[in-house]
C-alpha cells in the first residue's frame, strides 16, 4: 500500500505504520525518525535540523524534500510505503505531487488520524522512545512500559524521553501542527483522497484502512 498518514504528534502514526507494514511488506518512512538519526550521528543534515526540532519548529522544506527524494527511490519502497510525518506543509505536499508524478507512483489514500488534544497531550507526556536510532521503539509509561524500566525490550538500549517531548515543546508542536499541517486535510479532501478516521485505538484505525483498501 502507498499511504500518507496525517495526524498531530501523538495521534498514533508511528504505531499504526508499524502494524500496517506487517500486513504487506510496505516500509514506514518517518521523516522524524530519519532526522533524529541524523542528529544522533552528527551529520550535516542533523546539524542543520537540530535547533528547529528541539524548539518544536518544522525543519525547512528544502531539507525535507532532499531526504524524501532520495528515500522514495530506494528499492524497498517498491512494495509500498507509509509516509509518517510527511508532508507537513502545503509546499511539501505540492512538491510531493511533482516528485510522485516524476517517479510514476500513485498514492492509494491519505489517512487523517483524528484524536482529541487532551488525549494527544497525555500520550506525548507519557511517551518514551528507544534511544537507538536504528530501533526507535515507542513505549508509554502508563500503557506500554518496557519490561525492565528504562531499557528497550527489543535492543537493550536506554529508553528516554525525547527532548522535544517536554510540556513546552509539545504545546509548540501541537500549535505548529494546527497552523501548518492541519490545512493538508482539505488539500487532500479536494482531491478526493482523504480518509478521516476518528479513533483513539490503533487496531480500529488499521481495520478501517484495510476495509478501505479492500484487504
Ligand atoms: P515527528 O517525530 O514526526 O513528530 O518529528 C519530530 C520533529 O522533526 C518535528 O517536530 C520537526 O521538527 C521535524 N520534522 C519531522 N518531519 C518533518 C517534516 N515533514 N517537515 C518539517 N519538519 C519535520
Amino acid at each position: 500500500m502507498k499511504l500518507i498518514l496525517l495526524g498531530a504528534p501523538g495521534a498514533g502514526k508511528g504505531t499504526v505504520s508499524k502494524l500496517l507494514t506487517a500486513l504487506d511488506g510496505s516500509v514506514q518512512i518517518s521523516t522524524g525518525d530519519i532526522l533524529r538519526g541524523a542528529v544522533k550521528d552528527g551529520t550535516e543534515l542533523g546539524k542543520k535540523a537540530q535547533a528547529f526540532m528541539k524548539a518544536g519548529d518544522l525543519v525547512p522544506d528544502d531539507l525535507i524534500m532532499g531526504i524524501m527524494e532520495e528515500r522514495l527511490q530506494q528499492p524497498d519502497c517498491a512494495n509500498g510505503f507509509l509516509l509518517d510525518g510527511f508532508p507537513r506543509t502545503i509546499p511539501q505536499a505540492e512538491a510531493l505531487e511533482v516528485l510522485l508524478d516524476r517517479l510514476n507512483i500513485k498514492l492509494d489514500a491519505v489517512v487523517d488520524l483524528d484524536v482529541p488534544r487532551e488525549v494527544l497531550l497525555d500520550r506525548l507526556t507519557t511517551r518514551r522512545t528507544c534511544s537507538n536510532s536504528d530501533c526507535q521503539e515507542i513505549y508509554n509509561i502508563k500503557s506500554k512500559p518496557p519490561k525492565v524500566e528504562g531499557v528497550c525490550d527489543k535492543c537493550g538500549s536506554p529508553v528516554i524521553q525525547r527532548d522535544d517531548e517536554t510540556e513546552e515543546a509539545i504545546s509548540k508542536r501541537l500549535d505548529t501542527y494546527n497552523e501548518k499541517t492541519a490545512p493538508l486535510a482539505s488539500f487532500y479532501e479536494k482531491q478526493g483522497k482523504l480518509m478521516k478516521v476518528n479513533s483513539t485505538s490503533s487496531d480500529a484505525v488499521v481495520a478501517a484502512i484495510k476495509q478501505k483498501l479492500g484487504m
